[in-house]
């Protein structure tokens, strides 16, 4: 991607807004990397992207939430549960890890046709 060299309004070193970093840690268009880290003014929390194996078909759901904290809780549960890096070995531990209770808001569902065919009901 094209470089676009900004200064920041806190240090006032030059930085490139189209950067990884710039693009991983957030801020305004005018904050360099290191000083949205340093200042904490990033306080969106990321969406979080599920994807699911939904009868034959593979489905994809965006969600989002009020905390960081609630972000990674339903994360890792979420990767417990459907056995993400782990198999079908995540359905014969003996925990039950429960994925409820967590404030979350849907963005936005896109799935297959279950009906793999293409038949009518
Ligand atoms: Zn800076």
């Amino acid at each position: 991607m094209k470089s676009l060299i900004k200064v920041c309004i806190h240090c006032e070193s030059d930085f490139d807004a189209n950067s990884r970093e710039k693009h991983r840690s957030g801020g305004k268009i005018n904050e360099c990397p290191d000083c949205v880290y340093e200042l904490g003014t990033e306080t969106a929390v990321k969406y979080l992207g599920l994807t699911m194996g939904d009868g034959k078909s593979t489905a994809m759901s965006i969600v989002a939430f009020d905390s960081p904290e609630d972000r990674d809780s339903y994360s890792r549960a979420w990767k417990a549960v459907t056995g993400f890096h782990k198999g079908k070995s995540c359905q014969l531990g003996g925990v039950q890890t429960n994925i409820g209770g967590r404030p979350v808001r849907h963005v936005s569902y896109a799935g297959g046709n279950p009906n793999h065919k293409g038949k009518a009901n």
